[in-house]
């Protein structure tokens, strides 16, 4: 395995591989990696001849009150399970090299990124969308993999690598948790134990809601509530509670197929999302 920093390097590299007829996967990652990423590498080394981890704590992607600064960071913990996981390359560019002083390109995902996290965090998704179309460009992967967790970050890259006739086939891939249901995430590190002991609710409400549903239940004002009053002992703040048409992230009132149940929730000064797909 090898780990490069330079945007050059690493495209002079690839280009050689893909010369010699192999396929790329790419998984694009912030780091401090755990199962949830692992899951993704997996699928990728079985899917491609050659496995790309990009680890880069994109700044752009961070409102000016967000954790950027503080987001854990660990490049040697990463390159040994990366190691582990027959990765051939990690990527792992500066944020000067990435974003030089007079940077002035962004890209933005219209009508998908307006709800939901996006109404939370302005900018956050155009910051996204960004990085993840200078890493298509710098990696040129046929493969990218991405986790439901984060559901509308990877429903929006599908439609950006469509819209802008990108390679790179997009996948998304089921979301990993933890025994007790809590979806991983590298953010669960900053819960305190008695706010990690309440936050396997939010999985515990959104199966609730999938109960309702199957029982017959199609105003989604009601299943919201149901979930609300759930959440409200177990968290400090609730985002949003939702729920969406899977493709246009709409918000929808009468259930009449399958939908995105998702929710954003404080636990003290973390904020935590998860999702549930429910069919119709
Ligand atoms: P991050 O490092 O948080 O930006 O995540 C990198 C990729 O891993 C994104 O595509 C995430 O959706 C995905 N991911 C993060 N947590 C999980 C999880 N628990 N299960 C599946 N995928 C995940």
């Amino acid at each position: 395995m090898k780990i490069f920093n330079s945007i050059k390097e690493i495209r002079k590299e690839i280009s050689r591989e893909k010369q010699k007829g192999f396929t790329v996967g790419l998984v694009p990652t912030m780091g401090y990696l755990h199962e949830g990423h692992l899951s993704l590498i997996k699928k990728a080394r079985r899917d491609s001849d050659v496995v790309v981890v990009s680890i880069f704590v994109n700044p752009v992607q961070f409102g000016p009150k967000e954790d950027y600064r503080k987001y854990p960071r660990n490049l040697k913990r990463d390159a040994g399970l990366c190691e582990k996981e027959g990765v051939d390359y990690i990527f792992s560019p500066s944020p000067k090299s990435m974003y030089p002083v007079d940077y002035s390109t962004f890209v933005c995902v219209e009508g998908l990124t307006e709800n939901l996290c996006g109404k939370f965090r302005p900018g956050h998704f155009k910051g996204v969308a960004t990085v993840v179309s200078k890493l298509f460009n710098i990696i040129e992967p046929d493969f990218a993999y991405f986790g439901q967790k984060d559901a509308q970050q990877a429903i929006a890259i599908k439609r950006m690598a469509r819209d802008l006739n990108m390679g790179a086939k997009v996948k998304i891939m089921p979301t990993v948790r933890d025994a007790d249901g809590l979806a991983m995430s590298s953010r669960n590190i900053y819960l305190s134990p008695k706010e990690r002991g309440k936050a396997p609710t939010i999985y515990r409400a959104l199966q609730e809601a999938r109960n309702l549903i199957k029982l017959g239940e199609r105003n989604s004002n009601r299943i919201i509530s149901k979930i609300r009053v759930k959440l409200l002992p177990a968290v400090t703040k609730i985002d949003y509670i939702s729920v969406v048409d899977l493709s246009t992230l709409k918000d929808i009132k009468v259930i009449k197929s399958g939908v995105l149940i998702a929710a954003a929730v404080w636990m003290g000064q973390t904020r935590l999302i998860d999702n549930i797909i429910v069919k119709g």
